[in-house]
C-alpha cells in the first residue's frame, strides 16, 4: 500500500473514453500489468486470456502467467467454458467476489459509518453510529467496534481483508480557508494520521476526503465505471467535488483539487466562514438548505430535510438549481470531462430534483452533439456512498493501474 491513495507524479495516461490501458512487456513493470489486467476484467469481464492479451496490448505468455498468479491470489475466478468453433473452448475470468474484502468507514460531524464489502464493492455489512464532531481520540473505540462487529456479521477473518479506507470531510496540509466553519472535522489532518489509525484498526489504512471517497466509489462500482473523465460533485453539508482525469484520479499540487465549495459564484454574496463573500456552498449544500428552511436562520439546530415542507424545499431548490447549473458551466469549461456526477448523503429525490431544475444548462464546451450521456447526472451508490467509496479505496490501490509505477528505476 501507498501512503495517500495512488499519490501519481503524472496522471497520465490514455484520455478516450473507455479504452483499455496497455500494459508494458518491461519486466520491471509486474505491478502495473497486474492492475491494468484487474482493470480490464473489472471493467469488460468475465474475459478469455486471449481476450485480455488484446485489450491490454501484453503478450499471451505475459497474461498467462499473471491470470495463474491472480487465480492463485483468489482474485480471479474461471467462469464456464463457452464453446465456439472446434478446439478447446477458451475459460472466461471474472473478479472473484470472495478473492478479499475490505472496510470503510466515513466520519462526518454526526455520525460514524462503517461498511465491509466485496471485492466487487458490493456491501456484505454496514453500520452506523452517532458521533457528534469526533475527534480521532473519540473516534478510535468507536472504529475498532465496527471492524470487529462487520466482520463478525459478514463471517470474515480480519486476515481476508486488503485494508480499510478512511473518509473524512477534511482537506490536507493546508491553512485556514479548510479549517474554519461546519464543513470540516478539525483534529484529523496530523501527520501521523495514518500510522494511527493502523494501529488501532491492525490494517493498513488509506485517508482521503469524502468527496474523493465517494468519486472513486463511483468509478469502481457505480454511475461513472466507464467513465475516465468526469467530475463528481458531493453534496453534503457543505460542497466539494471528486475529479477523475484520463483514468487517474486528480489531487491537484497539496491534494486539495475540488474545492469547489469556496469558487466565489455571487461577488459580494453571502459572507461565507472561509472569509470570502458569495462562495458556492453558501447556496448549494446540505447547510444552505437547512438554513433557507429554518425559521431562526442563526440557530445551531440542524433541520430535517425529509420532514421539511415540500413547497418551502422547491423553493430552496429555485434558488440553488441556477448557481449549480453556473457550476457545471465553470467546470465544463475548464476540464471537459465526459459528464458531471451529482451524488451525495442528500436524498436521491433531492438529487434528482437539482438537477432536474438545473436545466436547462447554460452553453459550454459540454454543449457538443453527439454526446453518449447527458451532461449533468446522479450518482448511483446512494446514502452510504462515502462510507462504500472510502472501503473501495484498499481496492483501488490494488487494482488502479498507476503510472508512477512505470517510471520507477
Ligand atoms: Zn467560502
Amino acid at each position: 500500500m501507498s501512503g495517500y491513495v495512488a499519490r501519481t507524479g503524472r496522471q497520465a495516461g490514455r484520455s478516450a473514453a473507455g479504452r483499455s490501458v496497455a500494459g508494458t512487456n518491461l519486466e520491471h513493470a509486474r505491478s502495473h500489468n497486474r492492475r491494468v489486467v484487474l482493470d480490464v476484467v473489472r471493467r469488460l469481464g468475465p474475459l478469455s486470456r486471449a481476450e485480455i492479451a488484446r485489450e491490454t496490448a501484453l503478450t499471451n505468455q505475459t497474461i498467462s502467467n499473471i491470470v495463474d498468479e491472480l487465480e492463485l491470489a483468489g482474485f480471479l475466478l474461471p467462469g464456464v467454458p463457452t464453446r465456439e468453433g472446434r478446439g478447446q473452448p477458451p475459460i472466461p475470468y471474472g473478479i472473484n467476489p470472495e478473492g478479499a474484502w475490505s472496510l470503510g468507514f466515513h466520519v462526518d460531524h454526526r455520525a460514524i459509518t462503517g461498511a465491509l464489502v466485496d471485492l466487487t464493492g458490493r456491501p456484505v455489512a454496514l453500520r452506523e453510529v452517532a458521533a457528534q464532531r469526533p475527534s480521532p481520540q473519540d473516534a478510535a473505540p468507536i472504529l475498532r467496534r465496527l471492524a470487529d462487529e462487520l466482520a463478525a456479521e459478514a463471517r470474515i477473518e480480519p486476515s481476508r481483508l486488503l485494508g480499510a479506507g478512511l473518509a473524512l470531510p477534511v482537506r490536507f496540509d493546508v491553512g485556514a480557508i479548510t479549517t474554519a466553519g461546519p464543513t470540516t472535522l478539525p483534529g484529523w489532518d496530523g501527520p501521523d494520521m495514518r500510522l494511527h489509525l493502523s494501529r488501532t484498526l491492525g490494517q493498513p489504512v488509506l485517508i482521503e476526503n469524502d468527496a474523493m471517497a465517494a468519486a472513486i466509489g463511483e468509478r469502481l462500482h457505480g454511475a461513472a465505471r466507464d467513465i475516465d473523465s468526469f467530475v463528481f460533485l458531493f453534496l453534503d453539508q457543505g460542497l466539494g467535488a471528486g475529479l477523475f482525469l484520463g483514468g487517474q484520479p486528480w489531487r491537484g499540487a497539496s491534494l486539495n483539487a475540488g474545492e469547489i465549495g469556496h469558487m466565489i459564484v455571487v461577488p459580494g454574496g453571502r459572507p461565507c466562514p472561509c472569509g470570502n463573500r458569495g462562495c458556492l456552498e453558501r447556496y448549494v449544500s446540505l447547510s444552505a438548505a437547512q438554513e433557507f428552511l429554518a425559521d431562526d436562520p442563526a440557530s445551531d439546530t440542524a433541520i430535517d430535510l425529509a420532514a421539511a415542507s415540500p413547497e418551502r424545499l422547491e423553493r430552496w431548490i429555485d434558488e440553488a438549481a441556477p448557481h449549480l447549473a453556473a457550476a457545471v458551466n465553470i467546470l465544463e469549461s475548464t476540464l471537459d470531462p465526459e459528464t458531471i456526477l451529482l451524488g451525495g448523503v442528500a436524498p436521491a429525490a433531492l438529487l434528482a430534483r437539482l438537477i432536474e431544475k438545473a436545466m436547462p444548462l447554460p452553453m459550454s464546451v459540454g454543449s457538443r452533439t453527439g454526446r453518449d450521456r447527458p451532461r449533468l447526472i446522479a450518482g448511483a451508490v446512494g446514502r452510504h456512498t462515502v462510507a462504500l467509496g472510502a472501503a473501495s479505496l484498499p481496492i483501488f490501490d490494488e487494482i488502479n493501474p498507476r503510472f508512477d509505477v512505470l517510471l520507477k528505476r
